[in-house]
């Protein structure tokens, strides 16, 4: 996506080899013309694929989570990673390895949300290690629902996310794929 490259080659900020901070247009401030436009091209890429639901993570994971549930007409259940006195209901868990924060922890979803029936898109920001893409993946299985496949924002192709993702047998769909972060520059596969 074109629009999404300039964007991450204008206002990311390589912190090191392995870290992309975008923080100027989706991880703290939220650019809603670029998330539009990220959630239209989600929806145009899973638009045949039956979707009933889409998962994601909080809280980067929303914006574009959101504004694909808005195009293609579906529920959008965000995965709590904190305690809440709210959320009370049966909860299907799962525990995450954060990349960021480098921590263990508990993320879960209420089973109202959730049912056998649907089918699930599931949305990040970015993907890594796939952490929490595996993660999500158990708590959507726990429920007994399908999995119509991944949409990530920015990939980052040198990490293994997306290969054991791949092996296990799910379809990937990156907005940008990031081949290096070395030398303080952005390189895109294609
Ligand atoms: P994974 O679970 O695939 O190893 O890592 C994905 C998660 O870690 C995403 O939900 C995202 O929040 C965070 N993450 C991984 N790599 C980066 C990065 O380079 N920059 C930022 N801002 N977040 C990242």
């Amino acid at each position: 996506m074109e629009q999404l490259k300039q964007k991450i080659r204008s206002q990311g900020i390589v912190l090191s080899d392995r870290v992309l901070k975008v923080d100027a247009f989706l991880n703290h401030q939220i650019d809603p013309a670029l998330m539009q436009a990220i959630g239209q091209e989600f929806a145009r890429r899973f638009r045949e694929d039956g979707v009933t639901k889409i998962v994601t993570i909080e809280a980067s994971g929303i914006a574009p989570a959101v504004m694909a549930g808005l195009e293609l007409g579906v529920p959008v259940i965000f995965a709590r990673k904190h305690q809440s006195l709210t959320l009370t209901d049966n909860l299907l868990t799962a525990s995450v390895y954060s990349f960021t924060k480098q921590v263990e922890s508990t993320i879960a979803i209420s089973t109202n949300h959730l049912s056998a029936n649907d089918r699930v898109l599931i949305i990040d920001d970015f993907l890594a290690n796939g952490k929490a893409a595996k993660g999500l993946i158990s708590i959507i299985q726990q429920a007994g629902a399908s999995i119509a496949g991944l949409g990530i924002v920015i990939e980052k192709s040198f990490q293994n996310g997306r290969r054991e993702l791949e092996e296990a047998g799910y379809r990937i769909e990156s907005l940008a794929r990031v081949q290096s972060l070395a030398d303080g520059q952005v390189q895109f596969i294609d």
